[in-house]
């Protein structure tokens, strides 16, 4: 009987084994599900040698910690870019930020979103938005907000805005500077967000998952069990079951599966189900498109562009080759674009078509220029890809995680906390290391229960060596 049983060989599942072996416990085991470390963070190599992500991903961290491993890890493996990201629409790219842009709309449009931002700078008010529509709208006006926000945001959410609150926010939508937007369009200047201070980096060869595989590959292999699905979880007993009918007694249960999964799965499912239900998510497709030759010119620099328009069904597509050259079987002869597509019941996605209407969306926005450009294509879907920051969402986590954590079970991660604030990679890694240290050496998580912070400037982290 392990005393740390974890779910789970993502970020989370995985920082948290590697704290355990730092701290010099050896009692845990991990069980994950597929044959491959990674999770959400894992990268496949299709049939024709291209490496795709689940998505675009891009370290954003927060955590010197998280940076020191990720140099560890790869340490000679990484390339750095300068954060090139674009919006496209009105046929043409506008960079982004979009707001400090507005001058490259068609002019009765710029008009409209600078109206818009003097009406919301008079309308100012101390009182919180009631959700995610009324914060962008009130924030940049209603011409921003109708020309990009709430195409975009719906988009990406897959829900209405008005279906979202406003608490994951923290770093995500700044605030317009009106003075320095109208600067912009009388300087016909671009404000962009990138620069040599904003650079990012990305593993050099095998994409995301690389850097997930080669923590893997550091832990004791007889305590990771791939392949190994949890079926049942009995709180009560602290036992759970897997699918090939075994079972696995714990002291604690350190959980990255979706939480609502974790839910269904337990002795708890009745008692929780009302409160299970609030829990909203979006699932996610992902496109990747192989082609022939290299990118053309107006993409030779662009990192990934966001597309709030419904002449294409993705929300953004990556210059998935421009992030290494490695991620194509021949960067002379090949490039790659990744697009992402949401879907949940309030818009639905046919899985059948989701492929043709990519490709003719990469069309349609001069992503390329003929189909005869196309190698082949790639489709992976998932089945959760966002947490929706929904108006419920916290009603139901105050209840939901502390009654688990009175029975040894502790959610954590992306889909385990259902926090879209502290879901990216550095996020999810640092609440398996922190909830980790939260048991075995009694010191507070951050990262889960304080996002702002978690968010704040960048900070060392828990450090036991
Ligand atoms: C489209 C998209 C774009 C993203 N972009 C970025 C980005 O740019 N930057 C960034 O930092 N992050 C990004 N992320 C987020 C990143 O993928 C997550 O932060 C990270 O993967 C979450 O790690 P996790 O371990 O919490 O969950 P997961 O990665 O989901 O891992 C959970 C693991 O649990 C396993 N599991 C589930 N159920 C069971 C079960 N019953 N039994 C056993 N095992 C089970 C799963 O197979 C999986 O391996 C993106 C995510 C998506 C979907």
């Amino acid at each position: 009987m392990p005393k740390y049983l974890i779910i789970g060989a993502g970020p989370t599942g995985l920082g948290a084994a590697w704290r355990l072996e730092q701290l010099g416990i050896h009692d845990w085991e991990l069980l994950e599900k597929t044959p491959d470390a990674g999770g959400l963070a894992g990268s496949v190599v299709d049939d024709h040698g291209f490496t795709w992500d689940l998505g675009g991903h891009v370290q954003f961290s927060h955590y010197r910690l998280f940076d020191e491993l990720m140099d560890d890890l790869l340490p000679d493996g990484w390339l750095t870019h300068e954060r090139e990201a674009w919006v496209w629409m009105r046929d043409r790219f506008i960079p982004y930020p979009f707001q400090n842009n507005i001058r490259h709309l068609p002019h009765d449009e710029m008009v409209e979103c600078v109206c818009g931002l003097v009406q919301a700078l008079k309308n100012q008010s101390d009182a919180l938005p009631r959700d995610f529509a009324e914060q962008f709208e009130r924030a940049m006006g209603p011409g921003i907000a109708r020309v990009f926000l709430r195409p975009y945001n719906f988009k990406v959410w897959a829900y209405p805005p008005e279906q979202l609150n406003t608490k994951w926010l923290g770093e995500r939508v700044a605030i317009p500077d009106v003075e320095r937007v109208l600067k912009n369009i009388f300087a016909q200047k671009d404000d962009v967000s990138w620069g040599p201070n904003n650079t990012f980096r990305f593993p050099k060869h095998g994409g995301t998952g690389a850097i997930w595989r080669a923590l893997a590959a550091r832990l004791p292999q007889q305590r990771l069990r791939l392949g190994a699905e949890v079926v049942n979880v009995d709180t009560a007993a602290r036992r759970v079951r897997l699918a090939d009918g075994t079972n696995v007694e714990y002291e604690y249960l350190i959980s990255s599966m979706p939480l609502d999964v974790l839910i269904a799965r337990s002795d708890l499912a009745t008692q929780y189900a009302a409160d299970t239900d609030k829990l909203v998510y979006s699932k996610t497709n992902i496109v990747g498109i192989g082609l022939k030759g290299t990118a053309p010119e107006h993409l030779k620099t662009k990192c990934w562009m966001y597309f709030p328009e419904d002449n294409c069904p993705f929300y953004r597509v990556t210059v998935f080759s421009n992030y290494s050259p490695n991620n194509v079987p021949d960067a002379a002869k090949n490039w790659s674009l990744m697009a992402e597509i949401s879907e949940s019941p309030a818009k639905p996605v046919d899985h059948a078509r989701v492929v043709e209407e990519t490709v003719q969306g990469a069309l349609n926005t001069k992503l390329i220029a003929s189909r005869d450009e196309v190698t082949h294509t790639f489709f992976a879907h998932l089945p959760y890809g966002y947490p929706t920051p929904s108006l419920r969402r916290d009603e139901a986590l105050d209840v939901l995680l502390p009654a688990l954590a009175k029975r040894g079970v502790y959610s954590r991660g992306r889909f385990g906390a259902w926090k879209y604030e502290v879901s990216n990679q550095d996020h999810s890694m640092m609440q398996g290391v922190e909830v980790v240290d939260h048991l075995a050496l009694g010191t507070d998580e951050i990262t889960i229960w304080h996002p702002a912070v978690a968010n704040g400037p960048k900070k060392k982290g828990p450090v036991p060596k």
